[in-house]
């Protein structure tokens, strides 16, 4: 099983310079004995790409949180809700349907600065998907996106 603390707290020193250089708060607030079954390689794959774009598409100044919560539903038994939240650029509601395609990019004269390839978010839709779980974007241009994961706690099998 994996410890979400320890995960997240390497993971956030990973992405500490990148956020410094544009001067982004970023805070987390993970519950301190949670663990869930799963794929670690994957799940930074998936935070990695989150954090990263929550980063890059935040002006300077700006704030990125990550937020992970425990629920108990009964059609799915534990799951974990994990959101990560800016204060960025936000995303163009006629956009949201599409950024989960392969190289989809809101606008390539806004992105053209962070030199990706707008495969990011379609990787972590799969790797999300392979670990049984769900992904939501809700974003607001100009205030924010968030980002929610859930997935569950323990593999079937
Ligand atoms: P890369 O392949 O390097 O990740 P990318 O970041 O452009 O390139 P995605 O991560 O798939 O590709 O994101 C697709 C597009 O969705 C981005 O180009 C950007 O326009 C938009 N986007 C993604 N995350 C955010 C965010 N947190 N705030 C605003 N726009 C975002
Ligand atoms: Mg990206």
């Amino acid at each position: 099983p994996i410890h979400l603390s320890t995960f997240f707290e390497s993971l956030f020193e990973f992405m500490l310079p990148h956020a410094r250089e544009k001067q982004i708060q970023m805070k987390m607030d993970v519950p301190d004995e949670l663990f869930i079954e799963g794929d670690e390689d994957k799940l930074r794959q998936i935070f990695t790409n989150l954090l990263s774009n929550a980063v890059n598409y935040t002006q300077e100044g700006g704030r990125v949180q990550l937020s992970v919560d425990e629920v108990l539903s009964e059609e799915h038994g534990e799951r974990v809700i994990l959101t990560v939240k800016d204060s960025g650029i936000g995303i163009p509601k006629k956009d949201l349907p599409r950024i989960f395609e392969r190289f989809y990019r809101v606008d390539k004269a806004r992105s053209r600065g962070s030199g990706g390839t707008g495969l990011g978010l379609s990787i972590v839709k799969h790797l999300v998907e392979l670990h049984s779980g769900t992904i939501k974007v809700d974003s607001e241009p100009g205030l924010g996106s968030s980002f929610v994961i859930e997935l569950p706690m323990l593999q079937e099998g």
